[in-house]
């Protein structure tokens, strides 16, 4: 069997990750996987990797990850494909996510499984987890990589028919393309992620952050908001602070990115200037929202208020903020806990 498998770019490999970014990663991203794009073309070829020994499958179902605990320290399973070859047949979609230092990494969605037959299978390997319970817990190259198949599954769970004639698609390239199966249409479709604007706004002494009516009591985040056809990045915060809290900005700039695959957005968050102070709320967003000093986010938990999860850019916003004007009380607003239960 051949594998002449051309090298490619690797982030990781080709350029470190402080050669891209100035700040340190944000979860879920900087997997250092070589995605080997240049190989989805080749016809047989993903079937010809699944035959090689070191291959790793990583397994989701339903949107979960498998993850094995270990003392209580969680960590991805990936599993032998020797061992598990028989999955390969059972899964509704086999996508090849890349290689990492040398070994690829294949997922399988085993979301048609039930549930006992799901939990049986993999007894010994750990159990189905919601990504988001122990994602900062994870290594990045395990947070990506569940990340990634997590999300590339829950857009392949929903396309399995064509957008453009209704007739049922097919998947093709190693997963990253699917196809209509009509001859008259074959049109393809590709995974794609929705683009969604985060920003802390602040105004020298203060930030902006507010509640949606539906998080747990007493949680405030940053403002956030889809990006919509037709709109530069920074239109786009500054819409989604007017429409959420009446308030105008200026000196819109961007921090950094974050895949974030609950379902299918990419994150990119900014720091922008309040260019006005009085809010109003859109009561339909926002069930409260106010301007807060990086004292009072010291004290946080004293006025009975919680800071978004660990994982997420928005409280990288809010803390790297903290840490430019006070880095004194960075600990106390790191310490703040997240109102999500079960997260660790
Ligand atoms: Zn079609």
């Amino acid at each position: 069997m051949q594998h002449t498998r051309p090298p490619s770019f690797d982030p990781l490999r080709d350029a470190t990750v402080t050669d891209l970014i100035t700040k340190r990663p944000n979860i879920y991203g900087f997997s250092g996987l070589d995605r080997s794009a240049h190989i989805r073309e080749r016809e047989g070829w993903l079937t010809e990797l699944l035959e090689i020994s070191t291959t790793r499958l990583v397994p989701v179902w339903r949107s979960r990850s498998l993850v094995q605990d270990t003392d209580g320290t969680p960590s991805a399973a990936l599993l032998s494909v020797v061992e598990h070859h028989h999955l390969i047949a059972r899964a509704e979609s086999v996508v090849f996510l890349g290689d990492y230092e040398g070994v690829s990494h294949v997922a399988l969605d085993l979301s048609a499984l039930e549930e006992t037959e799901a939990m049986d299978i993999f007894s010994a390997n750990g159990a189905f987890m919601d990504l988001r319970q122990i994602g900062p817990l994870l290594g990045r190259f395990e947070g990506s990589i569940l990340a990634y198949a997590r999300g590339v599954m829950w857009w392949h769970q929903r396309h399995r028919f064509c957008g453009v004639c209704g007739t049922a698609t097919e998947i093709r390239k190693g997963g990253h393309q699917r196809s209509c199966t009509n001859e008259d249409c074959r049109a393809p479709h590709f995974p794609r992620t929705d683009p969604a604007v985060i920003m802390l706004v602040h105004d020298g002494d203060r930030c902006l952050l507010g509640r949606q009516k539906m998080w747990p009591e007493g949680m405030y985040s940053t403002l956030a908001g889809f990006v919509e056809p037709g709109e530069t990045l920074e239109e786009a915060v500054a819409r989604e602070v007017w429409e959420e809290s009446g308030v105008h900005v200026r000196d819109v700039r961007y921090h950094s990115s974050q895949p974030w695959p609950f379902p299918s957005s990419l994150m990119l968050g900014f720091h922008a200037q309040a260019k006005s102070f009085e809010i109003n709320r859109n009561d339909d967003e926002l069930g409260d929202a106010g301007w807060y000093s990086v004292e009072d986010l010291a004290r946080f938990q004293d006025l009975d208020k919680f800071l978004p999860r660990r994982d997420s850019i928005a409280r990288r916003l809010i803390q790297d903020w903290v840490e430019e004007r006070r880095p004194d009380l960075l600990p106390a607003v790191d310490a703040v806990p997240s109102a999500y239960p079960g997260q660790r």
